[in-house]
């Protein structure tokens, strides 16, 4: 019989899919890796299973101990999913800019939310980087993996995705293109594929953010972008760093679900935008590979609602058909 011993056993190990209609008239290849298909349904499963492993082997998490988090909702769902099989409670906190949705899922995986304000610094005492700092202190038993300066979240990208991208592309990898949030993703996978081969490594950064010389918020893509500078990212491994508007990274987001059939997140379209970007002048000999951090099931009341989208003006330029024109 062939089946995983528990679910945690099915993280990693994502498809590429080649983009074939966003990608009209480029001259190289674009490859898209899927990280949805992971069980918790996005790219944090790597970091959160590397990340408790790590702390029960360093005894810094005990039997019957509580994970407090600030995450934007994936870390927490992939937290959620390894802490259920070995019986740690959670409690996350999260920015109210996240979806009620996403919100909703964390709860069904059992775990406890505190939701705080977005619109304050971090130094604030209700930011929900200062009131996670407070419930560790409060709460017995309690462990922070703090994905912004924990070393396993980058480590854990730099032993699964960067090989498993190397692997299915053959060693044909020229560009890797991701967006960058806590910097794990891209620090660990893009250090990898340097270390293979000559892979030139892009950040994708919401407009406004510190990444790419902004000051902070406030943009509406989720999950991306920071308004300081995380330990977990490595400035020296990105080679460019690309800037996505929101309306770019919707609009790119609702066509990579009628387009592609890929349903993903806003920060997914983000980093495609950047991909065709850096795409535009590259032969058909280069492969560019980039990654889509979760599924759009947690944005159906925001991106892909057109009310929500239409009140922040992003359905103009659809409607005027001018769609592909943002990316020029
Ligand atoms: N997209 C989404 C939806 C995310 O939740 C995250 C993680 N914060 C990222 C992209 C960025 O990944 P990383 O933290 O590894 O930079």
């Amino acid at each position: 019989m062939r089946y995983a011993e528990t679910v945690v056993d099915l993280v990693g190990g994502t498809p590429l899919v080649k983009l074939n209609k966003v990608t009209e008239g480029l001259a190289c290849t674009v490859l898209a890796k899927v990280e949805y298909l992971n069980p918790g349904g996005s790219v944090k499963d790597r970091i959160a299973t590397r990340m408790i492993e790590a702390a029960e082997a360093e005894g810094s998490l005990k039997p019957g101990g509580t994970i407090v988090e600030p995450t934007s909702g994936n870390t927490g769902v992939g937290l959620a999913l390894v802490a259920q099989q070995r019986g740690y409670r959670c409690v996350f906190v999260c920015p109210d800019k996240v979806s009620v949705d996403k919100r909703n899922v964390l709860k069904a995986y059992g775990a406890e939310v505190v939701v705080c304000p977005t619109a304050v610094p971090p130094e604030d005492p209700q930011s929900y980087y200062s009131v996670s700092d407070r419930l560790v202190r409060e709460i017995e038993g309690a462990w922070k993996p703090d994905q912004y300066s924990n070393v396993h979240g980058p480590r854990s990208h730099y032993e699964t995705t960067g090989p498993e991208i190397w692997a299915d592309t053959e060693g044909k990898i020229t560009h890797f293109v991701t967006g960058v949030g806590t910097g794990g993703t891209i620090t660990g996978t893009g250090r990898y594929l340097k270390e293979q081969g000559p892979v030139r490594v892009i950040g994708a950064d919401p407009e406004g953010s510190v990444y790419s010389g902004g000051t902070g918020r406030p943009y509406l893509v989720e999950g991306v972008g920071e308004d300081f500078w995380p330990t977990a990212y490595d400035p020296s491994v990105p080679d460019e760093i690309i800037a996505v508007s929101d309306a770019e990274s919707f609009l790119m987001t609702r066509r990579m679900a009628r387009e592609e059939g890929l349903l993903v997140g806003g920060s997914c379209g983000m980093a495609v935008v950047a991909a065709l970007r850096a795409a535009k002048d590259l032969g058909p000999d280069d492969v560019v590979v980039v990654l889509l951090p979760d599924s759009g099931r947690g944005y159906l009341g925001k991106i892909f609602n057109d009310d929500w989208m239409a009140s922040y003006g992003f359905l103009d330029a659809e409607e005027g058909g001018t769609v592909g024109d943002v990316l020029r």
